[in-house]
Order: structure tokens, then C-alpha cells, then sequence
């Protein structure tokens, strides 16, 4: 592709080339161009519905310490909590029976939740009620990985938040970008879809960077794609900066929007969120944007007080999830995108057809 001018006819990859430069374009309208092409592209492939999760998080302890997030364990200011089993498996179901397909447990790396533990609260929730369980704990083994997916888990998120190695172990310093990789790789083989994304506006992440990351969606053939701006939280070590724009991505709404264009543009029918962090910088058009920029998903807090104001990745600003029930956060919804709601369970269209592209390993051992 030339230039921005021949975006109308959007080829099925975008180079590396095209990609940066959209991301580092001002112009208002190629923007407004960009986003036009992944809401065309969005609506063939996905169709117009919104899916909703319910999003549980189950325990705020972790023993990683991610540089940039509330929860890492060497944050000793947080007040730590842990979901029981029972209260887990009454919130699934409360969230089924108001009307959520899908729940999403996540947590901080937390070992109390053994393989063991995890297995029963699936088979409990899956015994008791009709919802597709997603989870995000983390890094786990395969063979962990592989028990959860037979006791009726389906679908797991880790982002692998920037593919630029020095960058991600700069800022994860007990942690390897290609365990990351494998653990996806992974994922992909059990059979779970595949959710993965990452975190826009890192200190010290360039256009070029994210321009890779974007790249890597589609090489994986991510399910899912999750990116939300990095918000500065002044309990961790990452500090806030103001980066030089003509190098750095900057962690604003903007830079979020283009990457879900982009991300739709190049993987055509995968699952996008409004991600919360993008709604605690733009509660009031964040999610308005996003729809209109390629996304197709959202989640909803369903975490009980007192532990929801507890999980403090970010500083918590009021207002993003202060829809009480699912019926009054899809007429937020239907309302602000003019779109509706899905009452399905909301797969990824290849996964329920069958035309999933399985990408080679880069890695072939198991861990
Ligand atoms: N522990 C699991 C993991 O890391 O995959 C799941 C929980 S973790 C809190 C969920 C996501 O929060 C991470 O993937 C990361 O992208 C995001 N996150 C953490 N701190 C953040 C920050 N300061 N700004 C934006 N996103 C952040
Ligand atoms: Fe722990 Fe996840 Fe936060 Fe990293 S991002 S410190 S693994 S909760």
C-alpha cells in the first residue's frame, strides 16, 4: 500500500510501513479514515453486536511484580483479598442468571489457586449454569493449562503487553517475553481461544514497537485482542513521563482507538474490547470511540464490595462500572454506540467454523 490515500480499498495485510504510519499520523482525517475502514471491516466480519462479559476478579495477591501494576508483590500498600470458592462460583452464578454467556475470573498470579482448586470451581460452575468461563491467572504450565480446559474452561487472556523484548524485560523483571509466547502457543494447541494484547503508551515503547505488536495479532492469529492505554500508578516503580512524540507512542485515548482500527483491519474478525483502562481516561466517549474504531466487546465489573474497589491495578476513577446490573449497562450501551447487545455466547466466528489458522511454533518445547 502507497500512502494513506489508497486506504478505501484496504489490502487483506497492512506492512510494517503502513501500520507506522498510522500510527504516528496527526492528520484528522486520515484518523477519522482509518477508523471509517475498521468499522466497515469490523461490521462484515463480526456483524453489529456488542458482547458483554462478566468480569470476576477473584484475588488481588500475585507474585510477579510487573513494573507498571498495582498488584505486583511489592506493593505493600495494598490491602490483599482472595474470592472463596463458594463466593466465586455464587457470583458465576449470579451472572448467569442475569443474562451474561460469558465470565471471565481473573486475577493477580496467584498460587493459592493450585490446578486442584481452580478444576473443582470450574466443574462447580459448570455444573450449575450456563456460562462460558474465560480465565486470566496468569502464567501457568500446560499440563495445568490442559486439565483446566477438560474440566470445561474455554477461552484464557494473557497479553504479552509489548513483543519488544528489551522493553518487556526492562519492565518484568522476573519474567521472559518468549515464556509469554509459548504459553500462547500453548493455549492455542489445548484448543482454548486465545486472548492476547497489549498495554499502549509504555515508557519507552516506540511506534515502531507497536507497529510489531500489531504485526504479532495477526501472525498468532489472536481470538481476542485487548489494548488499553498505560495509566501511571504511583505505587509502582514505572514512573509517568512525557515522552517525545515523534518517537513514542503516547498513552492517550487516541493511540488506543488506532490500534483497535489496526488490530481489526489486519485480523478481520477476532474479538475486541473497550478495554476498562481506555474508560478510566475517556469514561465519558471511550466506549462511543472504540465502537466505532473497530471493537466489538466489553467487559462488566461484577467483582462484590468490598473486594472490587480492592483490585487497584490503577488508580480507581468513579463512574466506569457504576452500572449496577447488566440490564442497566446495556442500555448505557445500546445508547451511547446505537448498536445491540448479543445474547449469544459471543465465539470468535473462525473458532465456530472451524477455519482457526494454526501458526507454526516458534518454540517447541513444553514447559
Ligand atoms: N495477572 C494476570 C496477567 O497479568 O495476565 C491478569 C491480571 S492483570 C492485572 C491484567 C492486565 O492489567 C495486564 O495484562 C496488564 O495489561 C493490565 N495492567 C496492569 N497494570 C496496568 C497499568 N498501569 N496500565 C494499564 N494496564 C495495566
Ligand atoms: Fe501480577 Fe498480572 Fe499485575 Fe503482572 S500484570 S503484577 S502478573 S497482576
Amino acid at each position: 500500500m502507497k500512502g494513506h490515500g489508497t486506504l478505501e480499498a484496504v489490502p487483506d495485510e497492512l506492512s510494517a510501513a503502513d501500520i507506522l504510519r498510522f500510527l504516528q499520523t496527526d492528520d484528522p482525517a486520515v484518523i477519522a479514515h482509518l477508523y471509517r475502514t475498521a468499522d466497515r471491516i469490523r461490521a462484515e466480519y463480526v456483524g453489529d453486536e456488542i458482547h458483554i462479559r462478566a468480569l470476576l476478579n477473584i484475588s488481588n495477591y500475585c507474585i510477579r511484580n510487573c513494573c507498571y501494576c498495582g498488584l505486583r508483590r511489592d506493593n505493600r500498600e495494598l490491602v490483599r483479598y482472595r474470592m472463596t470458592a463458594d463466593e466465586i462460583v455464587a457470583a458465576a452464578r449470579r451472572a448467569a442468571a442475569q443474562g451474561y454467556r460469558t465470565i471471565v475470573l481473573q486475577s493477580g498470579e496467584d498460587p493459592f489457586f493450585t490446578e486442584e482448586i481452580v478444576c473443582d470451581i470450574i466443574a462447580q460452575i459448570r455444573s450449575s449454569c450456563d456460562i462460558v468461563i474465560t480465565l486470566s491467572l496468569g502464567e501457568r504450565n500446560y499440563q495445568t493449562l490442559m486439565r483446566w480446559f477438560q474440566e470445561g474452561a474455554r477461552r484464557y487472556l494473557l497479553k504479552y503487553e509489548t513483543s519488544d523484548p528489551t522493553l518487556y524485560q526492562a519492565i518484568h523483571p522476573d519474567m521472559q517475553f518468549q515464556d509469554r509466547i509459548r504459553m500462547l502457543e500453548n493455549l492455542k494447541e489445548i484448543g482454548y481461544q486465545t486472548g492476547t494484547g497489549i498495554i499502549v503508551g509504555l515508557p519507552g515503547q516506540t511506534y515502531a514497537s507497536v507497529a510489531d505488536d500489531i504485526l504479532l495479532f495477526h501472525k498468532f492469529d489472536a481470538d481476542m485482542i485487548a489494548c488499553g492505554p498505560f495509566i501511571y500508578n504511583p505505587k509502582t516503580p514505572l514512573c509517568q513521563t512525557t515522552p517525545d512524540r515523534q518517537r513514542y507512542i503516547q498513552p492517550d485515548a487516541v493511540s488506543v482507538y488506532k490500534v483497535i482500527a489496526l488490530a481489526r483491519i489486519m485480523t478481520r474478525d477476532t474479538l475486541i474490547p473497550a478495554t476498562t483502562a481506555l474508560r478510566m481516561i475517556t469514561p465519558r466517549d471511550g466506549v462511543r470511540m472504540a465502537f466505532q474504531a473497530g471493537a466489538n466487546v466489553i467487559m462488566h465489573n461484577v467483582t462484590p464490595q468490598p473486594y472490587a474497589a480492592l483490585y487497584e491495578i490503577y488508580p480507581q476513577q468513579a463512574g466506569v462500572d457504576q452500572f449496577p446490573t447488566r440490564e442497566a449497562f446495556v442500555s448505557f450501551l445500546e445508547s451511547a454506540t446505537g448498536r445491540t447487545v448479543s445474547h449469544g455466547y459471543g465465539d470468535r466466528r473462525a473458532v465456530v467454523e472451524g477455519k482457526r489458522r494454526h501458526p507454526e511454533r516458534q518454540h517447541v518445547a513444553r514447559p
